[in-house]
C-alpha cells in the first residue's frame, strides 16, 4: 500500500489516490480539482486550517505545526529546506 507523499495518509483503495488513479503517489486531499498536486503553500494553508479546526490552535501556531509536519514528508523535503 502506498502512502501519500504530501500528507502521509495511507491510500488503501484506488479512490483515495488523486483522480482515483493508483499510479498517482498523492491522495485526493492533496490534489487540486484538476488532479495536479497542491503546492507547498496550498498544502500548508489547508493543513493549518485543519489544525485550527481540530486542535484549536491560533493560525500562526497552526501554520508552524503544519510546516513542521510537512518537513517529514517526501514531497516537501526539498521545499522545506
Ligand atoms: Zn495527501
Amino acid at each position: 500500500m502506498k502512502t501519500c507523499i504530501a500528507c502521509g495518509m495511507p491510500m488503501a483503495t484506488a479512490a483515495e489516490h488523486a483522480m482515483g488513479d493508483p499510479e498517482k503517489n498523492y491522495c485526493v486531499h492533496c490534489a487540486r480539482p484538476d488532479g495536479s498536486m497542491q503546492s507547498y503553500e496550498e498544502k500548508a494553508d489547508s493543513l493549518a486550517g485543519f489544525i485550527v479546526r481540530t486542535q484549536g490552535l491560533d493560525r500562526e501556531a497552526a501554520l508552524h505545526a503544519a510546516k513542521a509536519m510537512m518537513a517529514k514528508l517526501p514531497a516537501w523535503r526539498e521545499a522545506a529546506k
